[in-house]
């Protein structure tokens, strides 16, 4: 292994860190991106349904209305279900189940945790990955498994939009009007929106005059690239190709589309610490001699094994559980309870592997230093990927690497980078999803609560969010908002997904029973669990507040004034044993009738 990183002492190390950050740090912030609407709706278009869909408006009362069909939806339609409540309806603008795989299906795409552990409830249909790390159309699959073995097809409204849902506090019921003249009256609603959900722009001068074809990763245009989500892109062999961003997105297209398109360009704002990924087959005979209840135990396992929680056995062993095993292994240090300079040391020496990585694989000497990531493990997400890194060695794949400023301006014909044109014909967005804001951007929805008042009103576009367990808020009964704020998260999103979705279908399931009408939170309830997130908050906080801009600390621009929509930052574990103790001990801090 190429050691040349390992010659800096980590407080150099640190101090590249700085001066990289600096470079990266912009007075507009997470307002450099556009949102895909007026002119810029085309974007955002569904290329994966027929136009010209109609149906009948549906007019009804039913017990759960979910806005949402990703996996926290659908999750959570399938815990109602098997919890006896089957009077629901579900709502998306997709065409089908599945949200993040079903709107994602660029070439390449998949998912960098484990199979095993991410794809949800493989024990409730049998669905076998056939990989360690499956690809998007198995996730999309297993989506719809779920979906046809719970008949949540019947009880699915696609290619259906809604931006609010009214409270009416006589009827006790959330009133949700969509686009397609539907009025339905729910007992209960769910806001499962999704924390990637919508696809984002940067406002680079010029898109608009590009004659080529532009598209976002998460509307891949097949029409223009030949192929389709199973298949590879047919079209590409006489294309040159920009894909702008090497997030984790960018990571799994650049090497798929290389052997097939003329000419990639990557252009590059910050480099992605690349990990090594080691994908293999399914073994059959072990996936189906597992004992009842095993895939819970290994997402618990990975959970707290990313957690920093100490642990005997680590199930998973990957690229993401060995850098938390390296510590266990080094005496089990917790890295919650180091000091920040203490802190960030711990994490240079694997980011010197990683960095030291990309010396061995890629040949070109300038386009290695430029693809070293300089910024603590946890600033940006990691990928994972054992293709990338060697795509650089191809004659056809060029990184353009901007320096930390980004792409410059886009041409009729092509894209300039560093003063220089380079002509393309497609250029492929992988420029990521709005994060960090309140429902009403983030999803185009508002919920209308009590009196009339707005959820962004009332929590003060973030400044005052109140919530129980991230889930429920004062004014806004019978409603669980999905929202990120204050809840609980881990590695593998989908398992907080589920948790929740756990949580949601005991309390409707229990407040059937009890023939209740109403679920809402006390002030006292609302304070004590906003001071118990602090318990968990500061470590986390104080982490990203010096990264390098990323869309997990709000492009560096944190504003401290929406602390309050922050997530738990403490491990999983801590807040689904406080969610159980809640239900176990009758819900208390509730007022319900
Ligand atoms: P992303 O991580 O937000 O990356 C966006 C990329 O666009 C970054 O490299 C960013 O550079 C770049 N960019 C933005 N503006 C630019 C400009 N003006 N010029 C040049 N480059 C620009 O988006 P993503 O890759 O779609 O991933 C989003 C999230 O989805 C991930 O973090 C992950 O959570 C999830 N994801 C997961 C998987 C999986 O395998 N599980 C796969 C894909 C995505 P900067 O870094 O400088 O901002």
């Amino acid at each position: 292994m190429s050691d040349s990183n390992q010659t800096m002492t980590p407080e150099e190390v640190l101090e590249k860190y700085r001066v990289e950050r600096e470079k990266r740090l912009r007075a507009d912030g997470t307002a450099q991106y556009r949102e895909l609407t007026d002119d810029w709706a085309e974007f955002d278009r569904d290329p994966f349904v027929e136009p010209g869909f109609t149906r009948d408006p549906v007019i009804e009362d039913t017990d759960v209305v979910i806005i949402g069909a990703g996996i926290g939806g659908l999750t959570t339609a399938v815990r109602l279900a098997q919890n006896g409540v089957t009077d629901m309806r579900i709502l998306d603008r997709a065409g089908d189940f599945g949200g993040t795989w079903y709107w994602n299906r660029y070439p390449g795409c998949m998912c960098d945790v484990e199979a095993y552990v991410y794809i949800p409830m493989l024990e409730e249909t049998g669905f076998m990955p056939s990989e360690k790390y499956s690809k998007a159309p198995e996730i999309f699959r297993q989506c719809q498994l779920l979906g046809e073995k719970y008949d949540l097809y019947s009880k699915a409204l696609f290619q259906t939009e809604s931006h609010e849902a009214h409270w009416d506090d006589e009827a006790r019921r959330w009133i949700v009007k969509t686009d397609r003249g539907d009025e339905l009256r729910a007992r209960y609603i769910v806001v499962a929106g999704g924390i990637l959900h919508k696809a984002k722009l940067p406002r680079i001068p010029g898109i608009e005059t590009f004659k080529g074809h532009a598209f976002h990763a998460a509307r891949w245009n097949y029409a223009v690239t030949g192929g389709g989500p199973t298949e590879l892109p047919t079209k590409l062999g006489d294309k040159k190709v920009a894909v702008v961003g090497t997030g984790a997105t960018a990571v799994q297209i650049v090497p798929t589309i290389a052997p097939i398109t003329e000419q990639v360009y990557v252009v590059q704002r910050t480099p992605s610490a690349v990990g090594v990924r080691n994908n293999c087959q399914t073994d059959p005979d072990w996936f189906f001699n597992q004992e009842p209840g095993w895939q819970q135990e290994r997402m618990w396992n990975f959970t707290a094994m990313t957690s920093g929680l100490p642990l005997d056995e680590d199930m998973v062993g990957d690229a993401w559980t060995e850098v938390y095993r390296g510590e266990m292994a080094n005496g089990g240090v917790d890295k919650t309870k180091l000091p920040d300079d203490q802190r960030l040391l711990a994490d240079v020496e694997i980011m010197n592997r990683w960095r030291s990585r990309i010396e061995d694989i890629v040949e070109d000497k300038d386009t290695a230093e430029a693809l070293k990531p300089w910024y603590d493990m946890w600033c940006k997400r990691p990928c994972f990927h054992d293709d990338y890194l060697p795509a650089f060695n191809r004659d056809n794949v060029k990184l353009l690497d901007t320096d930390g400023q980004g792409i410059e301006a886009v041409t009729p014909t092509g894209i300039v980078v560093q003063g220089k044109e380079y002509p393309v014909d497609i250029i492929v967005f992988a420029t990521g999803f709005e994060t960090g804001t309140m429902y009403k951007s983030r999803m185009h929805f508002e919920l209308y609560g009590r009196d009339g008042k707005s959820l962004s009103e009332d929590w003060a576009e973030g400044t005052q969010a109140h919530t129980l367990h991230g889930l429920l808020s004062r004014g806004f009964p019978n409603a669980f908002l999905y929202s990120g704020a204050q809840g609980g998260f881990a590695t593998s999103i989908v398992h907080s997904l589920q948790d929740h979705a756990e949580h949601v279908g005991e309390v409707v399931s229990a407040l059937k029973e009890r023939q209740a009408t109403l679920i809402e939170p006390t002030p006292e309830a609302e304070e004590e669990w906003w001071n118990w997130i602090m318990t968990g908050f500061q470590y986390g906080y104080d982490q990203m507040k010096e990264c390098t801009p990323s869309w997990l600390n709000g492009e560096g621009n944190r504003d401290p004034s929406r602390m309050k929509l922050s997530i738990y930052l403490g491990p999983l574990k801590h807040y689904s044993d406080k969610l159980r103790e809640w239900r176990a001990n009758g819900m208390p801090g509730v007022e319900i009738s």
